[in-house]
């Protein structure tokens, strides 16, 4: 598996704002910390990936074939969790992942097994009746890293995964993300180091759109 994001450029406002610039990396598995300031270009990166925004040129390949040319056979590989918004708040748990399921297409039968399944592995089996507009914070990020694993993906990506999390949750989810990370290529966007210091393979630096640095670790540490 690798994903080779290409010389991606994205611009706003005609041409004012520049979220992309020359982008370019090779990802195979592991997880990889994104880490940027706000503003930095790591949601727009993420969109393009997906496929829910077009760059203004470069392109994002997938064991070497141009992602905009695999359609639906790209989309079915990956899980996206955006960052947290109120929508669905009226949704119980449990209809959240089976509504999401199917609007990923995944057979009933297939899904139930795994949203039972989900539910356990996020901690969240005994809150799944209950309505997400009623969950904290982190049960919230924790429900929407499971609609993210439902198809089982082989490219995760995930917007702030821990925004607005207490220490203990942020650990929390960064063990859970580790544990679940093999045989697949996580992007794991954050602003906070220690979110990813001890579970990246590599970490990446996003600045203005750049990409400024992508290094173990270990290495960066060793630097600062
Ligand atoms: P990050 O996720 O690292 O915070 P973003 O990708 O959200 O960064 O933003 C990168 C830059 O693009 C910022 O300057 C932001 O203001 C701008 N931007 C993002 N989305 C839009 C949009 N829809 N319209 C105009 N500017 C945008
Ligand atoms: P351990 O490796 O000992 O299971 P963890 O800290 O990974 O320790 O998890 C402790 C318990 O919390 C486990 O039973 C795990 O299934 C559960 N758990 C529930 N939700 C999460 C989550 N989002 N991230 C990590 N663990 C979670």
């Amino acid at each position: 598996m690798e994903l080779s994001i290409q010389s991606v450029t994205k611009t706003y406002k005609r041409g004012q704002t520049r979220a992309l610039d020359d982008f370019s990396a090779v990802l195979t598995p592991g997880v990889y910390g994104f880490l940027g300031p706000n503003g930095a270009g790591k949601s727009t990166l993420m969109n393009i990936i997906t496929g829910n925004l077009r760059p203004d040129s470069g392109s994002i390949l997938w064991d070497g074939t141009d992602t905009r040319k695999m359609g639906a056979n790209f989309r079915d590989l990956i899980g996206y969790m955006p960052q947290q918004q109120g929508l669905y708040d009226d949704f119980t748990a449990k209809r959240f992942l089976w509504y999401m399921a199917a609007l990923k297409k995944i057979p009933r039968r297939q899904a139930a097994q795994r949203i039972t399944e989900l539910l356990s592995m996020v901690g969240l089996t005994d809150d799944a009746s209950k309505k997400l507009g009623a969950y904290s914070g982190g049960m919230k990020q924790r429900i929407l890293i499971a609609q993210a694993l439902l198809n089982d993906p082989s490219l995760l990506i995930l917007d702030e995964p821990t925004a607005g999390l207490d220490p203990k949750e942020r650990i929390r989810i960064r063990n859970f993300i580790s544990k679940i990370a093999q045989d697949k290529i996580v992007l794991f966007a954050t602003h906070v180091v220690s979110d990813v210091e001890y579970i990246a393979k590599e970490i990446i630096l996003i600045k203005r759109g750049k990409l400024l640095l992508k290094e173990e670790p270990a290495q960066i540490l060793r630097r600062m």
